[in-house]
């Protein structure tokens, strides 16, 4: 493989591809769909559950732990989300392996070893959950459970892209239950809000909010919530989905309560998640043709610093500046990884760190000693600076803040500038065939419309926005009134 990237302009697809395996994010493992994801990507993976784990707790969210398989009578008891999960379950059958007697060296399935009720491996857990739930709920007094999950399942995906959608992803699960509907509906947008608030601050990606349409819908959820990016080739990228679930799981695990006025009632319930998807969100929003660009708020390494020197002497000078400026920095509470192999040059050491997304770069020579200088170099911009060695310490956290808002602000222009309000199906296919991105449109409501929309487009309607106002139209298509304009974009 050459050093240089695919450009996003000639293949975004393999540019995408290429920088995941380059900045060593992920690989594709021996296993067909799964994915190996290597150290710097779980580092930026660890700090978006650390900051999600801090807003779960702040919301009052507790975590726990449920198993991965689910018996198949279990699986089953909500119909609704059995059928929309079938599909892509993995089912275990069998419990051990013995040698295979016609192949020596070879393992077969032990034919004696069939379990007596067959196991699915976890797709999403409220089945397993809510038929624990049924044990732990009898009065309005154990009202409400609010209990997180991180966790790994499996969706036998057929068509699988590195962290954009796998057979198996890291996710998290909350899973809630309430004593009212309306309490329900107020943790399902709040969830969904958590998310929006997190995806805008920390991963610097603007979100839409909004509902799905009933074609859209978590399989047996009533209502799904969730929050809608754009991504540089103008795809929309469904980035987190929150669901009010009402008494569906209740009614089929049977889990009932006394209310406070002694009545018998079904729980309510909601559940919400982000998977490791949200790194792709992340690498397709900042990223550029010269490798990753990371928001300072996610980066393992805020600053990276490169000694540069020919002799030992030069060496130790620099290094005992770097320790002091490592130390002040850290005290400032940035991160700060201080590249000081022997193995590398610094030309590997920059290009190394440019295509790893490393917010800001420092490089001391023996001309800043003498000079009292540094060069700073910025991954988002591109730009380089020399600036003076003194008060660095607290330009720094300033820069970061910056780099922060700018990435926001030129992910958010972007978005802008690739959503196009269209009054005709003409002019929604001519918006999808030249500059992409989000349609604003009117639609009659129907999934036969929708799915009409999808087959000759591919476009689908990723959201009916929060924020858009009720205004009277025409379905673009079918000519029929509408009260309200949603968002199309063709999607991952
Ligand atoms: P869902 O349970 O279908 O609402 O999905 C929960 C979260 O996981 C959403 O943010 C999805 O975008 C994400 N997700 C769904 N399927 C996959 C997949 N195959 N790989 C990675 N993320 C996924």
């Amino acid at each position: 493989m050459s050093k240089n990237l695919t450009k996003r302009s000639e293949d975004y697809s393999k540019w995408y591809n290429e920088l995941v395996v380059k900045a060593d994010l992920a690989e594709n493992s021996a296993v067909r769909g799964c994915m190996v994801i290597k150290p710097y990507g779980f580092a930026i993976w660890e700090k978006m559950q650390a900051e999600l784990d801090k807003m779960f707790k702040a919301t009052g969210h507790q975590n726990a732990y449920f198993p991965l398989f689910v018996p198949k009578s279990l699986f089953e008891a909500e119909e609704k989300n059995a059928e929309g999960f079938a599909k892509e379950c993995a089912v275990v059958t069998h419990y051990r392996l013995q040698n295979d007697p016609d192949n020596p060296g070879k393992l077969r399935v032990d034919p004696e070893a069939k379990l007596e009720e067959e196991l699915v491996v976890r797709p999403t857990s409220e089945a397993i959950i809510w038929n624990t739930y049924k044990g732990w709920i009898q009065s309005y007094r154990d009202l409400p459970i609010l209990i997180n999950q991180w966790a790994n399942v499996v969706r036998w995906e057929m068509r699988t892209r590195l962290f954009l959608r796998t057979a198996e992803f890291l996710w998290q699960e909350g899973h809630t239950a309430h004593a009212t509907m309306a309490e329900a509906i107020t943790e399902t947008e709040q969830m969904n809000t958590v998310y929006a608030t997190f995806v805008e601050n920390f991963m610097a990606i603007p979100v839409i909010k909004g509902v799905k349409t009933e074609s859209e819908r978590f399989a047996g959820a009533l209502d799904t919530h969730c929050i809608e990016a754009l991504m540089q080739d103008g795809k929309a990228l469904q980035a987190g989905t929150s669901h009010f679930l009402g008494q569906n799981f209740a009614k089929a695990f049977d889990v009932k309560f006394t209310n406070n006025e002694g009545k018998q009632d079904y729980v309510w319930a909601t559940s919400w998640g982000v998977s490791t998807r949200l790194m792709g969100a992340l690498i397709m929003t900042h990223s550029d043709d010269k490798g990753l660009v990371l928001p300072p708020n996610l980066a393992p390494n805020q600053v990276v610093i490169v000694p540069i020197y020919k002799t030992e002497e030069q060496h130790n000078i620099i290094r005992n500046v770097v320790n002091t400026l490592k130390q002040k920095l850290e005290d400032n509470g940035v991160s700060v990884k201080f590249d000081d192999r022997d193995t590398q040059r610094p030309g590997a050491k920059f290009a190394q760190h440019e295509l790893q997304g490393v917010p800001l770069r420092i490089a001391i020579g023996p001309k800043d000693i003498e000079n009292g200088t540094i060069e700073l170099a910025r991954r988002d911009n591109l730009t380089k600076e020399v600036v003076d060695i003194e008060g660095i310490e607290n330009h720094i956290p300033q820069l970061l803040e910056t780099i922060q808002k700018e990435l926001f602000q030129k992910a958010y222009d972007f978005r802008e500038e690739h959503t196009t309000k269209v009054d005709t199906f003409d002019e929604f296919k001519t918006v999808l065939e030249t500059k992409t991105g989000f349609i604003s449109a009117h639609w009659d409501g129907t999934a036969e419309t929708e799915n009409k929309i999808k087959e000759l487009t591919k476009a689908t309607i990723r959201c009916i926005p929060h924020n858009s106002p009720i205004e009277d139209g025409l379905c673009i298509y079918t000519g029929k009134p509408s009260r309200q304009r949603v968002l199309f974009a063709k999607a991952y």
